[in-house]
């Protein structure tokens, strides 16, 4: 590494709350699936700022979409209509057929909102104020006290609680567990289509199914959270869209401004009329122009690269390989996934492995400690795919020799 760019990394411990161990590089512009650091070290992208670079760096037209915003306004107040934002909520209308949209700057903030939806909406029904949500083990739904609460890992939340009340927790695809949760008082049932931090664990049909039919049965909220798992990952635009179902809120944000931070909770019709006001929600910069015209013209580049049918083809054979690697080393014990959202789960910590593909030009990341989490730009191929399994492959090798010298 470079002095200029080991001198940057110590200014940065010097001046930024040290809430992350980074990876020591500095990171200076990207194109497609590529990353270049400061000292023009390429870099395969594997991550794509978790999952959020759908549609690789660089992309002119976004860019170009992005300038001609900022040229014309970047901000207004919700108190006003602007254009991006009534072409983004309808299209995103269109390609999710969710009825209503509010916009957040970030996945957390469509998590609150997607809570404080799930209150109202039961406390107008029969004005009670102790609802209960019910929430998955090994979620994650963001770091503020609201979306904290709702997630089922002791480890983020134990140094802060207490948090909000009145939200019990069951496990993801063990439909009796969520049932032993419910009482006259639950008002949502909440968990991400596929689990992403927790692991990769993608929800079965036959659990979604069975949480639709009782949530329908006794008018109980199924929200989904696709912040991860949502915009085409898993080769649907929206993981739940492979179900044949519907949730009544829906939470989305990584890859919905690709790169701009933006979210947003939807609502069916039924609960839109039925829950938040004016006057009970609100965000200063939530859906401002900048960020819509990003939303906007991402969900267009979706339709015009064929996104999802990528993402189906190359996330498959990205399958194939990784199932390859399963095969081939002892301490690689299984895969799961779907599309381009894939786990890779180890015998041992992960951690020596990434840094050997970093120094190797590839960059991965985990998801726990063990498990190698793949998240790459949606518009990779499969000769990338090939790059980066070989790179991997050499990493573990690498690992795996020097564990046994030691
Ligand atoms: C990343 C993530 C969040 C939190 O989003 P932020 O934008 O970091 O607040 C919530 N839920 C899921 C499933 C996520 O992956």
């Amino acid at each position: 590494m470079s002095t200029t760019m080991q001198q940057y990394i110590d200014e940065a411990e010097k001046a930024l709350l040290h809430t992350y161990n980074r990876y020591q590089v500095v990171f200076d512009k990207g194109d497609g699936v590529y990353l270049y650091d400061m000292d023009g070290k390429r870099y395969l992208d594997f991550v794509s700022g978790i999952a959020v670079f759908a549609l690789g760096y660089h992309n002119e037209e976004y860019n170009d979409a992005l300038k001609e915003q900022i040229d014309k306004i970047i901000h207004t107040s919700n108190y006003y209509y602007n254009l991006p934002a009534i072409e983004a909520a309808t299209k995103l209308k269109a390609v999710s057929g969710m009825d209503r949209v509010f916009f957040t700057n970030s996945g957390a903030e469509a998590v609150e909102g997607a809570v404080k939806t799930a209150r109202k909406y039961a406390f107008l029904k029969d004005g009670r104020t102790d609802h209960e949500i019910i929430a998955m083990h090994h979620s994650f739904h963001g770091r503020t006290m609201g979306a904290l609460s709702v997630t089922g890992n002791p480890h983020y939340r134990e140094a802060f609680e207490p948090m909000i009340g009145h939200i019990r927790f069951a496990d993801l695809n063990d439909f009796d567990s969520v049932l032993e949760q419910v009482t006259d008082r639950t008002c949502a049932i909440l968990f991400e289509t596929v689990q992403g931090e927790g692991g990769i664990y993608p929800a079965t049909e036959d659990f979604m199914r069975r949480v639709r039919k009782l949530c329908d049965e006794q008018d109980i909220l199924l929200m989904l959270d696709e912040i991860q798992c949502g915009m085409g990952r898993t080769g649907a635009m929206f993981a739940w869209q492979r179900y044949g179902i519907r949730p009544d809120v829906m939470t989305v944000a990584k890859a919905l401004g690709c790169g701009v931070p933006v979210g947003a909770f939807l609502m069916t019709e039924k609960v839109g009329a039925h829950s938040l006001v004016a006057g009970d929600h609100g965000s200063t910069y939530g859906g401002n122009p900048l960020a819509c015209a990003a939303v906007s013209k991402v969900i267009d580049l979706f339709e015009k690269q064929n996104i999802l049918a990528n993402v189906q083809e190359v996330g498959a054979y990205l399958e194939t390989c990784l199932d390859s690697l399963v095969e081939e080393f002892d301490c690689v014990k299984t895969r799961r996934g779907v599309g381009l959202l894939q786990g890779l789960v180890f015998d041992r910590p992960v951690g020596e492995i990434i840094k050997k593909a970093m120094d190797k030009g590839l960059v991965l990341i985990n998801a726990g400690s063990d498990i190698i989490r793949f998240v790459p730009p949606l518009v990779i191929t499969r000769e990338h795919v090939d790059d980066m399994v070989r790179i991997l492959r050499e990493s573990i090798q690498d690992d795996l020799q020097i564990k046994t010298i030691q």
